[in-house]
């Protein structure tokens, strides 16, 4: 899967995909990260993105020029010139970070990874030009109910998240299934590595019987426990009937 960046701050991007399983991912292909500077597509002098708001008010906007023009360049199928048909699009994603996107989710991490590739727009300043969220991109999304100084540490997030749901990214291919936010959308179940006992704190008994089908079943319990404790909004409430904590 191919990921594209618009920024203004392309040097923003060096380091974060550069351990872990993204740069193995990288290294043996499975994604490519192509970080795109946005001044590139300006035509001043100045190389300027940024303009004052109509009606007044505070702050820059990105400019929408440079942004429709990145898009294009990057993608020259892709010419904008009238609305597109709502569904369209579905292989090629363009989305605009922004605090007053579609919340980023788990869910949406996997259908966008059934894309081939996604070109993320990057915001500044206080924003963006809205005809950039009506016209060019095909998703708003937020990470959160919170403000950023601006999209990429939200580019990053997503990319992070998106990219290891590819298929070869993790060594086991199970573990992006039994994780967090899976196909039950719970939480995943509390894990215990060696010392089993580090400062009288022991972990779980049953963990260390071997006994794989009490473990399956203790897994079960304490992953619901959990889910129930700190993120009961992600429980069904039939989740909790005794028979299914079997
Ligand atoms: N004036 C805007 C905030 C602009 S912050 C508002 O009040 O909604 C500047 C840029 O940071 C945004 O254009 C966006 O690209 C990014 N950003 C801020 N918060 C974000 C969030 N929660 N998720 C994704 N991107 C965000």
């Amino acid at each position: 899967m191919t990921f594209h960046v618009v920024t203004i701050f392309p040097d923003f991007f060096r380091g974060p995909f550069e351990h872990g399983i993204i740069q193995k991912a990288r290294e043996a292909g499975h994604i490519d990260i192509r970080i795109h500077d946005l001044r590139n597509w300006t035509k001043d002098r100045h190389r300027t993105v940024d303009d004052r708001p109509f009606g007044g008010g505070e702050g820059m906007l990105l400019k929408p020029e440079p942004l429709f023009d990145a898009v294009e360049s990057i993608w020259p199928e892709r010419s904008v010139t009238e609305p597109r048909p709502p569904g369209s699009g579905l292989e090629k994603k363009v989305v605009l970070l922004s605090a007053q996107g579609r919340k980023f989710d788990q869910r949406l991490a996997r259908e966008f990874a059934s894309a081939s590739e996604l070109l993320l727009l990057c915001g500044r300043y206080e924003g963006v030009d809205e005809r950039v969220a009506e016209h060019l991109a095909d998703e708003e999304v937020s990470i959160g109910d919170f403000v950023l100084s601006g999209g990429e540490l939200a580019a990053a997030m997503v990319i992070d998240v998106v990219a290891r749901l590819q298929e070869g990214v993790l060594g086991n291919r199970d573990s992006a299934i039994f994780e967090s936010f899976g196909e039950e959308g719970l939480l995943d179940c509390p894990q215990y590595t060696r010392p089993a006992e580090f400062r009288s704190w022991r972990v779980p008994e049953v963990l260390l019987t071997g006994n794989h089908e009490e473990i399956r079943k203790w897994r079960r319990k304490a992953a619901l426990e959990k889910t129930a404790r700190l993120r009961p909004d992600l429980l069904k409430p039939d989740l909790l009937k005794p028979d299914l904590l079997k």
